[in-house]
């Protein structure tokens, strides 16, 4: 068994070919509450060689056994089961979510009630992925064959464990692919615990693996492999641009989910009250370790003042604590080097711009790698901290000038993952909407995602998308077959 439950700290195994497996060296590390500072559980260090052998075992299990025969009927069923064990133990998973990120209850439990529904949703689509008859002349017969890719290696970020392993497990198996995931270092405990339902579930040994492992060895490992037929990415850039660079030797199918600096633009006619909340939300929520966090703040000046002034009072209720406490708005970051990363920032920032509030460690709190929520203003857009992914709960607040200047600084940036657009003027909206060069745009939000639509970047965001059919068709190869009808001989030589 993979994880004994006992008092103190767990410990846990990968889990490889339906079996759990302690690394071939012996090594293990350490996980930790970064809320309490210590270590909650100690997990199986694979390296290359426990990469190649879950390797071996989805290789084995895509090309003969079970699961090759598994109809689309039989994987949406597999996908139903998981959702229905997530729902069943959503209680137990959200707590070991939040105790492992540090995030907020409330969040974890949402985290994990999306988590079900992406297994259902791909549970569902299936059964739906249907083939294409080609228009070609009389004398033939051409129709498309939607195949699996093979065998999918992935690899996750700490932000959101749970739900960033739906979102590349559920679309795979829909297709009908065998997966290896590798988990972040900081936080492999959620998926783990749910390979538990695996064999329940109906998926046979070597159809998913997890290896936990940190990326310089396990998943370098299995961006190099050439048994892996496709990397799904979430990370940084950084990596990001490493795994392309890796994967080129093999010429693996790259998909890349990385991260951004998503400008979120306040117009002087937006909805006062709901534009004040929607800044906050957009940079604050899980932290600000989001991907889309709307991290660049952009004020028309007419309500520059003010609205600093506004969302600084309202940013002083933002309620840091114990994360598994229900009224806890914040938590504190992942891990002592996120915290050290986001406090470099803060010191950056204050040379950088204004500080509005916060800037460092909240006073009333003793242990744990909290930072307060902090709003730089007056920022430039060519500082450092308008143009580099900080992953934390730090805003930076930039007037513009009218319509024209609000899109150039919104698209003076590396990144395109996200932007929102506060206004009442629908003509301005849409304008904006089409002038932003990023793959997600909200509109008087920010932040709400569906599994239902696409995810995925422009720019140095990163490449593909997931979510909704999109998701589905990055693990589905195209085969195109040709019928002859025509009886007569070719006649060429
Ligand atoms: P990261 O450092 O890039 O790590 C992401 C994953 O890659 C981890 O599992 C990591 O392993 C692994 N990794 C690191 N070096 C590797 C290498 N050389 N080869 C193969 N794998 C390697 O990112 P992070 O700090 O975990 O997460 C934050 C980043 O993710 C941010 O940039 C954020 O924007 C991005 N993100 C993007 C999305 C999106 O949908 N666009 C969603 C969430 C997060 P270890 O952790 O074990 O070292
Ligand atoms: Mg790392």
């Amino acid at each position: 068994m993979s994880s004994s439950a006992t008092a103190g700290a767990r410990s846990y195994q990968n889990f490889v070919n339906g079996k759990w497996q302690g690394a071939i060296s012996g090594k293990t590390f350490p996980v930790y509450d970064p809320s309490t500072e210590e270590i909650i559980a100690q997990v199986a260090a694979a390296d290359g060689a426990d990469v190649d052998r879950a390797v071996q075992a989805a290789r084995a299990a895509f090309d003969s056994g079970p699961w090759p025969l598994a109809t689309a009927q039989d994987r949406g069923r597999v996908l139903f089961k998981l959702a229905e064990k997530i729902r069943q133990n959503s209680a137990a998973l959200a707590e070991l979510e939040c105790r492992n990120t540090g995030k907020p209850i409330v969040e974890a439990e949402y985290d994990i009630a999306d988590v079900a529904t992406c297994f259902e949703y791909y549970g569902g689509l299936a059964t739906k992925v249907t083939g294409h008859v080609n228009p070609v002349p009389a004398n033939a017969l051409s129709f498309t064959l939607r195949e699996p890719v093979g065998v999918a290696g992935q690899i996750i970020p700490w932000n959101y464990p749970l739900l960033m392993a739906a979102w590349k497990l559920a679309p795979a198996i829909a297709a009908g692919c065998t997966c290896v995931l590798k988990p972040a270092e900081q936080t492999p405990l959620t998926a783990l615990e749910c390979a538990n339902y695996f064999e329940e579930a109906g998926l046979p040994p070597g159809v998913i693996n997890i290896v936990n492992g940190f990326g310089e060895t396990a998943g370098s490992a299995l961006v190099a492999h050439p048994g892996v037929d496709k990397i799904a990415f979430t990370g940084s850039a950084a990596v990001g641009k490493i795994i392309v660079k890796s994967a080129a030797d093999t010429l693996k199918r790259v998909t890349l989910e990385l991260g951004g600096k998503s400008p979120n633009v306040f117009f002087a006619d937006a909805d006062w009250e709901a534009a004040v909340d929607g800044a906050l939300f957009g940079v604050f929520i899980n932290q600000g370790e989001v991907c889309s966090a709307g991290s660049r703040i952009l004020v028309e000046k007419k309500i520059y003042s003010k609205f600093v002034e506004a969302m600084t009072e309202k940013a002083k209720r933002i309620k840091l604590g114990p994360p598994l406490e229900r009224e806890t708005k914040m938590g504190p970051l992942v891990s002592k080097e996120q915290y050290d990363r986001v406090s470099s920032y803060l010191e950056i920032g204050k040379k950088e711009a204004k500080t509005a509030i916060g800037g460092g460690r909240p006073k009333q709190i003793g242990k744990g790698y909290y930072l307060e929520p902090t709003i730089f203003y007056d920022v430039d857009n060519n500082a450092r901290i308008s143009r580099e992914e900080i992953f934390g709960p730090v805003a930076s607040v930039i007037p513009f000038e009218g319509e024209p200047d609000a899109i150039r600084i919104a698209n003076d940036t590396p990144y395109g993952l996200a932007g929102a657009v506060w206004t009442r003027d629908i003509y301005k909206a849409f304008r904006v909407v089409k002038s932003l060069r990023a793959g997600i745009i909200w509109v008087n939000h920010m932040q709400p995602t569906y599994v239902e639509a696409p995810w995925g970047g422009y720019k140095q965001s990163g490449f593909g998308r997931e979510l909704g059919p999109w998701g589905l068709e990055e693990y589905l190869e195209t085969k195109q077959v040709f019928v002859n009808l025509d009886e007569t001989p070719i006649g060429w030589y």
